[in-house]
């Protein structure tokens, strides 16, 4: 049985399958796709299949994510929000309180008065924290916009808009819906730092519009195969897209 990828045309390999799921993820492009349905380990060698015929059936509506679509108008819309926020919110409150308490004790506290610290002193300890306010800045806008903020792609009127809101995020999107040539799902190892100093990958999901041979990203950071590729399915069906190799991408040797 010969599976090749349907966007950049390399065999895939068997590692690259994922049968249990009924996914491919291409090890030459990073391409990620579902495979035709019946497929399984004892498929017998029937014929040359390519991934390029679409695999049956919608792909389920995620956790987190709703659809509508009238036929002039389709949204796709992911909430943010996910349980490990609900610690880091409890983290931020510390982190905050502390800092308001430091400064309290500075400006009205036992340290208030004229009659404290010497003033070149005391300007340190107004300054020494100052990376700890940066960070609590940071940390409680990424909170909030965790839990209040949605992604929205909508298309209409010849517009594929991507929106992150309402807490103001980058990767907002305005795209003319007759030039994107194909949408198509991408891998990406995402490293991340431990407290303890090693580093861990995880797999995140990518959905891009390709136009004019250029990539731009809809969406990205998603745990699941299956989010991406339902996002790449409602958008291709709506648009009438056909799933064709991308231009341009990598081939495998
Ligand atoms: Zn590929």
């Amino acid at each position: 049985m010969q599976l090749t990828c349907g966007q950049c045309g390399a065999p895939f390999r068997a590692a690259d399958l994922h049968l249990d799921r009924g996914i491919a993820v291409c090890s030459a492009c990073g391409g990620v796709q579902r495979l035709p349905v019946p497929i399984t380990s004892d498929t017998p060698n029937a014929s040359e299949t390519t991934v390029k015929q679409k695999p049956q059936g919608d792909v389920p509506v995620p956790d987190r994510f709703t659809v509508e679509d009238n036929g002039q108008e389709l949204i796709i819309r992911q909430r943010w929000f996910h349980w490990a926020l609900l610690f880091l919110l409890f983290f931020a409150i510390a982190w905050d309180s502390f800092l308001v308490g430091w400064y309290w004790m500075l400006t009205s506290g036992p340290f208030g008065g004229n009659d404290g610290m010497p003033g070149p002193f005391k300007l340190v300890f107004f300054v020494f924290p100052i990376a700890h306010v940066a960070v609590g800045v940071g940390l409680t806008y990424f909170v909030l916009a965790g839990l209040l903020n949605s992604t929205v792609i909508r298309v209409a009127d010849g517009i594929l808009s991507v929106r992150h809101g309402p807490i103001p995020w980058c990767g907002n999107l305005d795209l003319p819906t007759d030039e994107i040539e194909q949408i198509y799902c991408q891998n990406k190892l995402h490293k991340s730092r431990n407290d303890d100093g090693h580093t861990t990958t995880s797999m995140q999901y990518e959905v891009h519009a390709v136009i004019s041979g250029q990539k731009n990203k809809l969406v990205g950071g998603l745990h699941e195969a299956d989010q991406a590729l339902f996002v790449e399915q409602r958008l291709e069906r709506f648009l009438n897209i056909e799933d064709r190799p991308v231009p341009g991408e990598m081939t495998a040797t």
